[in-house]
């Protein structure tokens, strides 16, 4: 059984641009609720004691490298596992013997696993078909769901006469045309090129919210999970690690972990002088210098910590500039010319090799600097953040 309810396009209770988002608002219901799901194959745990609420609107990100959990975790919402302990309540009901086709659910799993001699439009149609939904009712749902993925125009198709995309497309709309209230995606774009997956992103995003779905979507890209999320939680060895927006995720990674999971970063590990209201001092011989970030954290003096700077927040230049503290010395090693920037590894005299990138403005921004070249590296104070984890 799914819901077949008419969809309410007008009822998108996610944020607007004056409202914080539900994940913010204290007492907000959450429409998926995991609590202290754990699940062990034999002795192996899987997935190991998750909390997680999300919200509805949602679309939100499970990432995580390969054997993180996450397929496992999916498997659970929708019912084609169950936790050896805890509770999945959707919409308030706790989904605890409730068979996957009785769950206000649907998954798409990376294989789209459509039926090749089926049409197009009947590809879509056929979990209503089943369902005994009136013919009449079925055309006009399966056109209406073509025509939002764009494929109106291709319904008589069988799915070999189709690109990576297209396909793509129609697990979408067979998905998504019983209605489900959560849908559940595997890895969705895997098959598809880079540029594709691009598009196809934008794409999802925009029925995501035309529909008004809760999306729960497991990704190992970081950078699909920074372009489609709501939120963005982390997987490591059957945790989550962070829970977070996107934009914070990469800010404000809560461990070194993290931090090198999303995007790159050069850590340096150091000691804290001084933790100041709003400021903290830190020695780092790896850095060979005194680090200081603007932000409060919670540290006892002399803890070891690791100084997390992005590429893209140091500054590169020749001349000694007027900034003091947070600059170090190095030499260049190599330049790789990536387009749309240059990418660069310096090497400190202590041998720690940092990485620095520079938007290319112009074609001859690269030409200014080149391979053993002394060059000073800065960066502001706020834009460090300390791990202690
Ligand atoms: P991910 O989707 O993040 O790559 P999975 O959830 O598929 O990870 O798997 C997590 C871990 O659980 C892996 O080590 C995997 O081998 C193990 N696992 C998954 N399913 C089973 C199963 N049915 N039996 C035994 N081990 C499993
Ligand atoms: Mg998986």
């Amino acid at each position: 059984m799914t819901s077949s309810q008419p969809i309410d396009l007008q009822n998108s209770t996610i944020a607007s641009a004056s409202q914080q988002p539900l994940w913010k608002q204290e007492g907000a219901e959450p429409f998926l609720r995991i609590e202290n799901v754990t699940k062990k194959f034999d002795d192996f745990t899987a997935v190991d004691n998750i909390s997680l609420d999300i919200y509805k609107n949602e679309l939100f990100c499970l990432l995580g490298g390969s054997g993180s959990g996450k397929s496992t975790l999916l498997r659970m919402l929708a019912g084609f596992e169950s936790p050896t302990s805890g509770r999945i309540l959707i919409d308030g009901i706790d989904m605890a013997g409730i068979q996957p086709w009785n769950r206000p659910v649907n998954m798409m799993f990376q294989s789209y696993a459509l039926f090749p001699h089926l049409s197009v439009a009947d590809n879509v149609a056929f979990g209503l078909k089943r369902e005994g939904v009136s013919r009449s009712e079925v055309k006009q749902r399966v056109a209406q769901m073509l025509d939002m993925v764009q494929l109106g125009h291709l319904g008589k198709r069988k799915p070999h006469q189709l690109s990576g995309g297209q396909r793509q497309r129609v697990a979408l709309a067979r998905a998504l045309i019983k209605r489900p209230k959560l849908l559940l995606l595997d890895e969705p774009l895997g098959a598809l090129d880079k540029k594709l997956r691009e598009e196809t992103q934008f794409e999802l995003i925009n029925i995501q919210e035309e529909l008004g779905v809760t999306f729960v979507v497991v990704t190992h890209d970081q950078e699909e999970a920074m372009t489609l999320a709501t939120r963005i939680g982390v997987m490591n060895h059957g945790v989550i690690v962070q829970t977070d927006e996107p934009h914070d995720v990469y800010e404000y990674p809560n461990s070194r972990f993290v931090a090198e999971f999303i995007g790159s970063v050069n850590l340096f590990e150091g000691k804290v002088i001084e933790d100041e209201p709003d400021r903290v001092r830190i020695e780092s011989p790896e850095a060979g210098a005194t680090l200081y970030v603007n932000h409060g954290i919670s540290c006892a003096p002399e803890q070891i910590v690791h100084v997390a700077v992005r590429p893209e927040k140091i500054k590169i230049s020749h001349n000694r500039p007027q900034q003091q503290d947070n600059c170090i010395q190095g030499e260049i090693e190599d330049i790789a010319y990536m387009g749309s920037l240059s990418v660069f590894r310096v090497r400190l005299p202590n041998g720690k090799e940092v990485r620095v990138t520079q938007p290319n403005f112009t074609r001859s921004m690269g030409d200014r600097f080149t391979w053993n070249d002394k060059v000073f590296l800065c960066w502001d104070e706020e834009s460090s953040v300390v791990l202690t984890a």
